[in-house]
């Protein structure tokens, strides 16, 4: 058997094990994709049996999650952990409250973090959970006895060598804060380094907020470089309008680029005025407000207007960021991006794109970013805290911001020099994955059939 028809045997049996779930599948596909090159010159991979190992699971935790809402009415949720690989440090990856969430969604989630991690050079194994609680509409009482629940059960797994969760959709400083405070009751530990993105007077680091949406505009300078251009004087589509493209609006705008429009679930807004979207504005009413993106367009004035139809990928722009969630750029996207100019595109979620606008951009000019290097600041940032947590230390913005534009400075070379050293320069899809696959299969091979 050729290793192409290895690989694609492996594939069909995750497939078979994991019926349903498909964005499970679609991750990956994506890594195997890019393990035909690495595997011909290091058949060892294969014989070791590394890649089935790899594809399951070191545990799997799935728990009911009752509470009670402000009437009195009893809900009952299901919450997730998907400890996928602790081979290169405690399992980490963040937490995702959305009621999209289900057993297939934590799995590709988890699969991605794995390599993502070991992409930042930090030492950190993968794992991601959460649940289908929405918390859309919730009060902050509500939100914190769901958290409380959620705790109840999930405190048993975790551990700062053990598995350490963070944010993701749905979970932000709030929720981590109510998770960290009934750790700490059930435990009677103050071990900060059990959760990231605490809050900076009890344990937070500098930066870990910002971490991912400037992370993802540091990888793009970085690609811009490569063609010497820079944000300056760009139009720039930025999707989203959560945490990671709050942020990535800020650095972008920092960096002299003008952002020309942003989302949410309920549509698109395009802001024609002269300096692009007012993140003030778009931060008042995301997260204070919690309202939706028309809500921005309305106080905005005559310059910004609300489309509920067509999709953010028709605004003409230079450079795309996606940051809002998997599969949101489709083929038909990815077309018109290129045909509208558009020279880089990289990656603020995790798979926002579908594997067929991959390949496209993959085989057009554009430079394209995958999530698991071009959004990998947000878990680096939270390596830092873990760091500062286990030195009892804390560190200035400017010093941990630096920091980071290393590491994503590091990651962007590091993909851009397997991508050349195997043949397919300029293809950070194929560097990220053979990149970390290769540090990850390694280690595994090292510890031992476990
Ligand atoms: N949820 C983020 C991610 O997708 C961050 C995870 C973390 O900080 O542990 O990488």
């Amino acid at each position: 058997m050729t290793v192409a028809h290895r690989l694609d045997a492996i594939y069909e049996d995750v497939r078979q094990r994991n019926p349903g779930e498909g964005e499970f599948h679609q991750a990956v596909q994506e890594v195997f994709q890019s393990l035909a090159v690495v595997v011909d010159r290091r058949p060892e991979y294969l014989d070791a049996g590394v890649i089935p190992r790899l594809c399951e699971p070191e545990r799997q935790i799935i728990f009911r999650v009752p509470w009670i809402d402000d009437s009195g009415k009893l809900h009952v949720n299901r919450g997730f952990r998907v400890e996928f690989s602790s081979v290169l440090g405690p399992y980490k990856g963040g937490l995702r409250f959305h009621p999209s969430v289900y057993l297939g969604i934590v799995k590709f989630l988890g699969f991605e973090q794995i390599f993502k991690n070991a992409l930042t050079g930090m030492p950190i194994g993968g794992g991601k959970g959460g649940s289908d609680f929405d918390p859309k509409g919730r009060s902050d009482n509500e939100v914190m006895r769901f958290c409380q629940s959620f705790m109840s059960e999930l405190y048993r797994h975790l551990g700062e060598y053990t598995d350490v969760p963070a944010g993701d959709i749905g979970v932000g400083g709030r929720e981590v804060g109510y998770l960290f405070g009934m750790y700490k009751k059930i435990t009677n530990r103050f071990e900060s380094g059990v959760l990231t993105g605490k809050g900076i007077g009890w344990g937070g680091a500098q930066v870990r907020k910002e971490a991912t949406g400037y992370g993802t505009v540091f990888f793009a300078q970085e690609m811009l470089r490569t063609k010497g251009q820079s944000f300056e004087g760009r139009d720039v589509v930025v999707s989203g309008s959560g945490n990671v493209a709050i942020y990535a609006i800020e650095k972008v705008q920092e960096l002299g680029g003008r952002v020309v429009a942003c989302s949410d679930s309920s549509g698109y807004v395009v802001d024609e005025s002269a300096d692009g979207v007012d993140l003030e504005l778009l931060q008042e009413v995301k997260e204070v407000r919690r309202g939706r993106i028309g809500d921005y367009a309305e106080a905005r004035g005559p310059k910004a207007s609300v489309a509920d139809n067509g999709s953010i990928w028709d605004v003409p722009c230079h450079i795309a960021l996606p940051c809002a969630t998997q599969n949101e750029l489709d083929l038909a996207d990815a077309k018109t991006l290129i045909d509208n100019g558009c020279v880089v595109v990289a990656e603020g979620a995790n798979m926002p794109a579908t594997p067929e606008a991959v390949k496209l951009f993959t085989e057009s000019e554009v430079l394209f970013g995958p999530g698991k290097a071009a959004n990998a600041g947000g878990v680096a940032t939270s390596a830092l805290e873990m760091q500062q947590n286990a030195s009892r230390d804390s560190w200035s913005f400017e010093h941990t911001e630096k920091r980071l534009a290393e590491i994503m400075a590091d990651i962007h070379e590091r993909c851009a020099d397997t991508a050349e050293e195997y043949g397919h320069p300029g293809d950070y899809v194929l560097g990220a994955n053979v990149s970390s696959f290769q540090q990850v299969a390694d280690a595994m091979i090292a510890q031992g059939v476990v």
